[in-house]
């Protein structure tokens, strides 16, 4: 490993959104006088009589959620988008808007209430993918639809609501911001190599296995170079894969088993149900797009200990990301787990 990683402030490309981190790992060397708290334990109950995510139970707009016996999904009584909106578009001088549609729905992992993915056996997680992929592939089709986010807010840290474990598909007609950026590099990447930046870039990180979190055949999940929060997590497989949907059953168990072993190294790393938020970036579904390359991102915002959060403030509101603890290190401590 180059030394100056190590040592010497730098900044560090990310070669998916033409962005850059700065890095400070000669400020982890600074002495840490902050609280270190125990920390909160989690829900234990399978059923809560009060919770609106559970089988049976009514929600606050009065439907009565069925017995479900693994993965429910239904579409959400408060989504950001609605279906139908009056279409409009507003250009007067430099000020510019226009409407926007969708469908939002919310993903209930288990009958549960308190098993999170790191709880659930690796064939219920595929379960879960199977309904990501039954998602992306019809709200996809609908001619309204030109994007799928599928993602999950995990712990009252990260402002999720309920402690039902759940995920959320936002599916919308426009692309936004962060696709467009992805979308934009990688299809430069293969115009110009006839390759997908992300399997050139798989293949580096594996020959290098300095971030690498867990490998299995088909998949990895590494620390990226370019990681922003202090464990962030990217999982993707070797080949390349555009959406969720392409995937072989063989290459949906070794994801099942990535996400599995990566959120249970997330809870082990400071003993508590880790928070994060999680989200699958893959290609909008408008058109074809031959160099997307399907990857699941995790944005935990620990830092040093389960109530030890990050806070992207002051300088990195107004300049650029930053963070102490390397790429490196951090991979290091999950590899190790
Ligand atoms: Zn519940």
């Amino acid at each position: 490993m180059n030394n100056d990683f190590s040592s010497t402030p730098h900044r560090r490309y990310n070669i998916l959104t033409g962005e850059y981190v700065l890095v400070s790992p000669h400020r982890t060397k600074r002495p840490w006088q902050g609280k270190k708290e125990s920390a909160s334990k989690k829900e234990q109950i399978k059923h809560d009589p009060n919770c609106y995510l559970c089988a049976g139970n009514t929600r606050i707009n009065g439907e009565v959620n069925p017995d479900y016996k693994s993965t429910f999904v239904f579409k959400n009584d408060f989504g950001a988008l609605l279906e139908d909106s009056t279409p409009f578009s507003y250009n007067e001088g430099l000020l510019k808007a226009e409407d926007e549609t969708g469908i939002c729905k919310v993903i209930c992992f288990s009958p549960n209430h308190s098993e999170t993915l790191p709880d659930m056996e690796i064939s219920a997680i595929e379960n879960v993918i199977s309904v990501w992929q039954k998602e992306y592939k019809e709200l996809g089709t609908n001619p309204a639809i030109n994007h799928v986010q599928i993602f999950e807010n995990k712990g009252a840290i990260m402002g999720c609501s309920n402690p039902h474990p759940h995920g959320q598909v936002w599916a919308q007609k426009s692309i936004p911001n962060e696709v467009i950026k992805k979308t934009q590099k990688q299809q430069e990447y293969f115009d110009a190599n006839q390759q997908s930046l992300l399997v050139d870039y798989v293949k580096q990180e594996i020959e290098l296995n300095e971030r690498v979190v867990f490998e299995n055949e088909t998949f990895v999940s590494v620390v990226p170079f370019w990681a922003v929060w202090p464990y962030e997590v990217m999982i993707l497989p070797k080949r390349q894969i555009q959406n969720i949907a392409l995937l072989t059953n063989a290459e949906k168990t070794d994801y099942a088993e990535q996400i599995k072993v990566v959120t249970q190294k997330y809870d082990l790393l400071f003993d508590c149900s880790f928070p994060y938020s999680s989200g699958i970036h893959q290609a909008p579904t408008d058109k074809d797009y031959n160099a997307w390359h399907f990857h699941m991102s995790f944005y935990p915002p620990l830092l040093r200990s389960a109530t030890v959060k990050k806070f992207m403030v002051g300088y990195e509101m107004f300049g650029m990301p930053q963070r102490d603890i390397t790429a490196e290190v951090a991979a290091q401590s999950l590899r190790e787990l």
